[in-house]
């Protein structure tokens, strides 16, 4: 029997990267998933990759698309045990270059939806008194990194909120916890200019970027029972970058 038999588990930003590689843990685990994202193509690539897998387009930043989508899966697929707040984006620039609409979308997504997520989803577990929240915070947002204020801004701020719930939910049966990962190599860092992405290896001991799935096992960790008595923690799997 594996560990997250029986099990209903939502991944945002499930279609690609570190959220498909999430979710196919998931579901080695035992779990059914849901995959929620933005792009129909990508749906349908993503759900061959996962058995009985269930991709809904839903932007986490929009509060009725959320509350509507999170409904669904608990009609459909029954109350969720486990979710796992994945999307995110960057819009990199300087300080004095960094346009309004570039700080507003990384901001609404990084972290104002992890908010709504979160708030829709544990309803239903603090009802059961059960369920586990693994949020996909960045070393970015420990130790800072220029060029992405706003980006930084929002992974510290995903930090600060996964120990707020994670004290607030604690007492009825919700662990929540952070991973923060340093470069991995997804859609997500493949645009990174080739002398940024020279610095950043430099930075890294144990010389090679992440791959999505180092990510994933850290998260399925999180998410089962072997971290029962884990919560409000910050995992950082960066190949040393930050110690
Ligand atoms: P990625 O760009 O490959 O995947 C992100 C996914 O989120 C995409 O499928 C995208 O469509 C989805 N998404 C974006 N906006 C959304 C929205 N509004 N609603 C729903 N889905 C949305 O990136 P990745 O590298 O797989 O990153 C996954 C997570 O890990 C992100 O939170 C990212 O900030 C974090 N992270 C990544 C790295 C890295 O080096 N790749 C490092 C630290 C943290």
């Amino acid at each position: 029997m594996a560990e997250l038999d029986g099990k209903i588990a939502v991944v945002t930003g499930g279609f690609r990267g570190i959220g498909l590689a999430t979710a196919k843990q998931l579901a080695a685990a035992g779990a059914r998933v849901a995959v929620l994202d933005l792009d129909e193509p990508e749906k349908t690539a993503a759900e061959k990759q996962l058995a009985d897998g269930v991709g809904f387009l839903c932007d986490v930043c929009d509060v009725e698309q959320v509350r509507a989508t999170v409904a669904t899966i608990e009609t459909e697929l029954g109350g969720i045990d486990v979710l796992v707040n994945n999307a995110g984006v960057t819009r990199d620039s300087l300080l004095l270059r960094m346009k309004d609409e570039e700080w507003d979308l990384v901001l609404n997504v990084n972290l104002r939806g992890t908010f709504n997520m979160t708030r829709a989803v544990s309803k239903g577990m603090v009802k059961r008194r059960s369920g586990s929240i693994v949020n996909l915070a960045s070393v970015v947002g420990v130790m800072g990194n220029a060029g992405q204020a706003n980006y930084a801004s929002a992974k510290a701020g995903v930090i600060g909120f996964t120990k707020a719930v994670a004290k607030e939910l604690a007492p009825r049966g919700v662990r929540v916890n952070a991973v923060a990962p340093g470069f991995i190599d997804t859609q997500m860092t493949a645009r990174l200019p080739g002398k940024a992405r020279n610095m950043l290896m430099a930075q890294i001991p144990m010389g090679t970027l992440g791959q999505p799935e180092d990510v994933a096992t850290v998260v399925r960790f999180l998410a089962g029972p072997a971290a029962g008595y884990v919560t409000g923690q910050v995992i950082v799997v960066d190949g040393g970058m930050v110690m």
